[in-house]
């Protein structure tokens, strides 16, 4: 089994769901007393959040960059960012890393053309719904279109993630307010919902939508797995 090395913190919300989803699964293909090799580098997320949002993305890549260096020196066979928006510094990782890279919107990809899907709504922080290192990747190697919400809608997504769902904040009119900007999605032909924010599916599941969800967190916690086992 190779030692997975995750970089989390971002929230730590949602990178404890990785970790309950990473061991479960190799507890679930290994039996007996199996669970998942780790190495986990944590940040705090009041640095990153600052960051993000005074647009300092060289900063922030000088931050993932320090971490996935600093897993690789504690002898994790391969990466996890536990995030989507960070992946915007995944170019930066890979080059100066000398392990694999297990990309957030590359499972995704791979998860939506198993299904056959061509159009999903793509839900997440401002800077995953409306830059384009995310909606690339899902166009030109998968041949996925992105829609995203409108701007007000985009507002009010990436309002709850960071007031709410990063801290735990679970609220019913939250869930009530992306279930009516799916709906939207869905009747503009949308044919699947990525949640494309590791902390969305503690607000969003499979149920509380009529076409298929593509939870990035249990995509990619599944794809670590796969790959540690591999
Ligand atoms: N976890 C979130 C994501 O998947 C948002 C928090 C962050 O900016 O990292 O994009």
């Amino acid at each position: 089994m190779k030692k997975i090395g995750l970089i989390g913190g971002m929230s730590w919300e949602s990178t404890q769901v990785y970790y309950q989803l990473i061991n479960r699964k190799v507890n679930e293909k290994l039996g007996g007393y199996h669970s998942a090799k780790c190495v986990l580098e944590s940040v705090d997320f009041a640095e990153i959040e600052e960051f993000q949002h005074k647009d300092d993305w060289n900063s922030l890549t000088e931050a993932m960059v320090e971490a996935a260096c600093n897993l690789e020196k504690a002898g994790a066979e391969f990466i996890v960012l536990c995030t989507n928006t960070m992946h915007l510094s995944s170019g930066e990782i890979r080059q100066n890393t000398n392990i694999p890279f297990l990309h957030i919107a590359e499972a995704t990809g791979r998860a939506i053309q198993q299904q056959n899907i061509k159009k999903v709504l793509l839900l997440g922080t401002r800077f995953t719904m409306e830059m384009d290192f995310y909606k690339r990747i899902l166009d030109q190697d998968f041949g996925i279109e992105t829609l995203i919400p409108n701007e007000q809608d985009r507002e009010t997504v990436h309002r709850i993630i960071y007031d709410e769902l990063v801290k735990g904040n679970i609220k019913a009119e939250s869930k009530q307010a992306y279930r009516a900007i799916i709906d939207k999605a869905v009747k503009a032909g949308a044919e699947g919902v990525i949640l494309g924010c590791t902390e969305i599916p503690l607000l969003i599941q499979s149920d509380d939508v009529s076409v298929p969800v593509f939870d990035t967190t249990l995509i990619h916690a599944a794809s670590a797995v796969e790959f540690a086992l591999k």
